[in-house]
């Protein structure tokens, strides 16, 4: 699996008053096996780029390619492609329709045309990968927590088997039980599953924690693109677009800049944790 996003731009309405640019000149790859996070201010273009990513939108101008192949090209199987970029949508279990759970996750390997047996333990395994147990296949979609929820609609896009996931801020509008739960959900995904993962968001703490590489949108660009420590060691150039840097790495720069001999390039909460015991432990 590889995506290769070269030169890609987008203008909506174009040619009228409405006319916006919302990505420019945006390169970068995907690689199998990756986790990569991305972040940028509201507005930044994340959700106008992913909607690339699996042909949703068409480029103004640049392109997609999945496995080599542009994406825009005549006659390419859009159909199979949405199959294999599994995409999943902010609030995505606005999208559950069906009676019961069951048969939402059924829906979209059965628009694959597959057969009813496969199309069942798809939804049978996909169901199981999110931690929905069989006691809730049965039930309405809307009888489930807002967590729940969300997570059968993830399990409807897994049922596809897509090689890659890409989410857009799956987290939003969850609590702190919610959120945990998705983001291991999602991390299972991708050690168990090997699923390649792209993640938008926009907690700092969560994509530190969670994410290998990270691709910063700002006003339609991509600034940066590197591993999460990297990135994240650039505390200014990010507080120049407004965006921060995680708790435990604010957190520790603060307590550098107050003569503490600490190390401010730790990101994750265990490590600051690690780091400040090794302090009083001196
Ligand atoms: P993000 O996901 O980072 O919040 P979006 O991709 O949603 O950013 O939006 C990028 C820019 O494109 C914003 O300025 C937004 O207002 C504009 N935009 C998004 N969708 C549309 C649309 N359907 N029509 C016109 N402009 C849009």
């Amino acid at each position: 699996m590889s995506i290769i996003v070269n030169h890609l731009s987008h203008i909506y309405n174009p040619g009228t008053v409405f006319e916006k640019e919302a990505l420019s000149d945006v390169s970068f790859s995907v690689k199998e096996g990756e986790y990569i996070g991305i972040l940028g201010h509201t507005g930044s273009g994340k959700s106008t780029l992913v909607a690339h990513l699996n042909a949703l939108m068409k480029p103004t101008d640049g392109a997609v390619y999945f496995n080599g192949v542009d994406i825009a090209s005549e006659g390419y199987d859009l159909k199979e492609l949405r199959g294999k970029v599994g995409l999943v949508f902010q609030y995505p279990e606005h999208q559950l329709f069906e009676e019961d759970v069951f048969s939402d996750v059924c829906f979209g390997p059965s628009n694959l045309g597959l057969d009813p047996s496969e199309v069942e333990l798809r939804a049978y395994n996909a169901l199981k990968a999110v931690g929905i147990g069989d006691d809730q296949f049965y039930v309405s979609p809307f009888d489930l927590s807002g967590g729940e929820k969300r997570r059968v609609a993830i399990a409807g896009v897994l049922a596809m088997k897509p090689e890659i996931l890409i989410l857009d801020e799956p987290c939003a509008g969850l609590d702190p039980r919610g959120r945990d739960e998705i983001l291991g959900i999602v991390d299972e995904l991708h050690k168990e599953y090997e699923i390649t993962i792209i993640i938008v968001s926009h907690s700092m703490d969560d994509l530190a924690e969670h994410a290998k590489r990270l691709l910063v949108m700002n006003e339609g660009r991509l600034v940066m693109d590197g591993t999460a420590r990297e990135v994240f060691s650039c505390r200014q150039e990010l507080e120049q677009i407004g965006l921060d840097v995680p708790s435990a790495t604010a957190v520790l720069s603060d307590l550098r800049a107050a003569g503490l001999p600490v190390r401010d390039d730790l990101i994750t909460i265990k490590e600051a944790e690690e780091e400040i015991l090794r302090l009083f432990r001196r």
